[in-house]
């Protein structure tokens, strides 16, 4: 059997697919340590913060706005469209992205596990509220609660925040039972994400990156591409394809 014969295999298990910002890099979408990585002069890093919000909520909001307005001029890209052909294709397939774009779900996939929430949801920093608002751009910085009147803030995690409660052992659970686990354009540093490829490697699943440069999790990998996630991806799915009997995949 040709190896990648044995992996159309191993793909009717378990798979799980994380993503970063550097699946989006090709739709347009800066990364934070990439070049795009500032906004005026600030560092995105030092913005996307609880101690930023608390000091300077409409700077911090004008940061998400011009994001918004990027993003909202940005497509999904062959990487995008391909993990959503991987969705309907196979299965039992899980979908985790550290992305707050909302391009996988542009892109066609279903089932997203996002584990840093979406740029296009608000919610309220006093009540429950919580809303999908995709206004672009927003009538007025810093928008408000309808309900109560209080700031509202964008519905994603920030640095030193702890994730959203269900989400994170949505994906510990789905990483610990992958018989493969494909990371595409993650630096894997973040921290609890760059724990869910070890803890999938640890478990026996076959671990592929993904990443025009080499990451922490590179000398664990069993199969490392160094390309662009938008090349890589569609020509990755295709050989997988070819070599597959058709009643597999
Ligand atoms: P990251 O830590 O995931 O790093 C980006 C990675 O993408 C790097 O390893 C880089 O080598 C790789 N990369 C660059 N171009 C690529 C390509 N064409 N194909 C494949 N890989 C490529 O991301 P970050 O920018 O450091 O951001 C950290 C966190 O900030 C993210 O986890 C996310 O929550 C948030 N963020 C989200 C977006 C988004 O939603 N698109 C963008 C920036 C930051
Ligand atoms: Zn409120």
């Amino acid at each position: 059997m040709s190896p990648s014969s044995q992996l159309a295999d191993l793909l009717s298990g378990p798979v799980v697919v994380l993503t970063g910002a550097g699946v989006s890099a090709e739709s347009g979408v800066p990364t934070f340590r990439g070049s795009g990585g500032l906004w005026r002069s600030y560092r995105a890093t030092d913005l996307a913060t609880p101690t930023a919000f608390a000091r300077d909520p409409r700077l911090v909001w004008k940061f998400y706005s011009w994001r918004r307005e990027l993003v909202a001029a940005c497509r999904p890209n062959p990487a995008h469209k391909t993990l959503a052909q991987m969705e309907r294709r196979l299965p039992d397939f899980t979908l985790i992205t550290q992305n707050v774009d909302g391009l996988h779900q542009a892109a066609g996939s279903q089932r997203v596990v996002e584990l840093h929430g979406s740029l296009w949801r608000v919610r309220c920093t006093r009540c429950s509220y919580q809303a999908e608002d995709r206004r672009v751009p927003l009538p007025q910085l810093p928008p408000r609660c309808p309900r109560c009147e209080g700031l509202l803030r964008p519905d994603v995690v920030w640095f030193g925040e702890a994730l959203p409660q269900g989400v994170l052992e949505q994906a510990w659970a789905a990483a610990g039972r992958a018989s493969v686990m494909l990371v595409v354009g993650t630096s894997a540093v973040v921290e609890p994400a760059a724990s869910l490829p070890r803890l999938a490697k640890a478990r026996g699943a076959y671990l592929i990156e993904i990443n025009p440069e080499e990451t922490p999790l590179s000398p664990y990998a069993d199969e490392v591409i160094r390309e662009p996630a938008g090349q890589a991806l569609p020509a990755w799915w295709q050989q997988i394809n070819l070599s597959s009997s058709q009643s597999v995949l």
